[in-house]
């Protein structure tokens, strides 16, 4: 069995409340949201980090990108602004090593972030 969180999501192990799946892609509430609309979207593959993609993987990060788009504008986001983040490594705040895409939005965001 991984231990990976997000694999055992993907996988149906550990419950989470999905907002989309297709062949590739899930996208998930985060369990701790920090704005109204605070969604994951993960690739089913495991990559760790921002680090492992190569070239062989653009459609992937392109389709993790309007994924996210998608679902802002489902959520009513999409003209107001919302906010796509990928933390890289401890030093950015990523605590699960298994790359996903932040989407949040629903209230106004500051910047720069911490
Ligand atoms: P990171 O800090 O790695 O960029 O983001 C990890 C995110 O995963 C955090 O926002 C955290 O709240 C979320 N998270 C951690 N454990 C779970 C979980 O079991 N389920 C869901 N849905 N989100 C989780
Ligand atoms: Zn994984």
């Amino acid at each position: 069995m991984t231990s990976c969180l997000f694999c055992r999501i993907i996988a149906g192990e550990i419950p989470a409340a999905k907002v989309f799946e297709d062949a590739d892609l899930l996208a998930f509430n985060d369990i701790n949201p920090q704005a109204p609309m605070h969604v994951l979207i993960v690739p089913k593959r495991h990559l760790a980090t921002l680090n492992d993609l190569t070239a062989a993987d653009d459609a992937l990060a392109g389709a993790m990108v309007r994924c996210a788009a998608a679902i802002a504008r489902d959520r009513g986001c999409a003209d107001s602004g919302f906010r796509t983040v990928f933390n890289c490594n401890a030093g950015a705040g990523q605590t699960v090593f298994h790359i996903h895409l932040h989407a949040l939005g629903g209230r106004v965001l500051g910047w720069p972030p911490g």
